[in-house]
């Protein structure tokens, strides 16, 4: 019951490692922290993983489909949320929803608004569903974007940094979408904040200047300190 599993999965940019060797495990329904300083490889990872990217040497496999022969099909079971989501600052978080749903919902035509608003209230943004997003704090931009990445019931969550930019409440509000979503999804989770993956994550790897330095589950690495 993987989702991700990465062999020797190696990056360099003309010549420069960016990620060396990595052995990557992440079971289904879990949460999985993926925890390193700025610059330890952690976005070329998931560039790999959603093949925006291929690798210099090594192999990976999601939902066990091969990430540079089958990206297209791993896509479309993904959501992503990028670290620095834009948007159209003139629309409605509705408005923007029914923008992804345009090309990312694959259930019924008629189901759409319901899942809009299922998806709203998800990320508690139904009371400001029709406001601009020009109004919108840095948290709820980030709730806006984890509710673009849900709209298609992904079978797997990757978020990228989604609460590096901001203030605890909005932090602790993203930490409590992502626990409701625990049921639903697997999450890959990217971040430099160890707190948060203390307070999500199932199991932890930790990565520094392109190696992974740990991967266990979250109590055995915090029995160590
Ligand atoms: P993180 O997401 O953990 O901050 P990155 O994966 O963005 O790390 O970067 C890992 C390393 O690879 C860094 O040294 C970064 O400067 C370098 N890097 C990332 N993207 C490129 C690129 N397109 N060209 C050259 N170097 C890159
Ligand atoms: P992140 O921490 O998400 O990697 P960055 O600001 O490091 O964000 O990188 C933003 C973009 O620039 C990414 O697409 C990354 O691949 C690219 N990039 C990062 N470092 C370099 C670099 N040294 N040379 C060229 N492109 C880079």
């Amino acid at each position: 019951d993987l989702v991700i599993s990465t062999n020797g999965l190696t990056k360099a940019y003309n010549g420069v490692q960016a990620l060396k060797s990595l052995d990557l495990k992440v079971r289904k329904n879990s949460i999985f922290g993926f925890l390193g300083p700025n610059g330890a490889g952690k976005s070329t990872t998931i560039k790999l993983l959603l093949g925006l990217i291929k690798p210099t040497a090594g192999s990976g496999n999601v939902f066990g489909m091969d990430i540079v022969k089958e990206s297209t099909l791993i896509r479309k079971r993904i959501g992503y949320l990028a670290q620095d989501p834009r948007y159209y600052d003139y629309m409605s978080a509705r408005e923007t929803l029914r923008f992804t749903a345009r090309f990312f919902y694959s259930g019924p035509k008629n189901e759409i608004e319901n899942k809009i608003d299922d998806t709203l209230e998800l990320v508690g943004l139904d009371d400001k569903a029709d406001r601009p997003i020009k109004g919108f704090s840095g948290g709820e931009r980030q709730r806006l974007g984890i509710a673009q990445a849900q709209i298609n019931d992904p079978d797997l969550l990757i978020l990228d940094e989604p609460a590096a930019s901001l203030d605890p409440m909005g932090r602790r509000d993203v930490l409590e979408i992502m626990e409701k979503l625990r049921e639903k999804t697997t999450i890959f989770y990217s971040t430099h904040i160890l707190s948060d993956v203390q307070r999500v994550s199932d199991t932890v790897a930790i990565l520094n200047r392109g190696e992974l330095v740990a991967q266990a589950p979250i109590e055995e690495l915090l029995q160590g300190n």
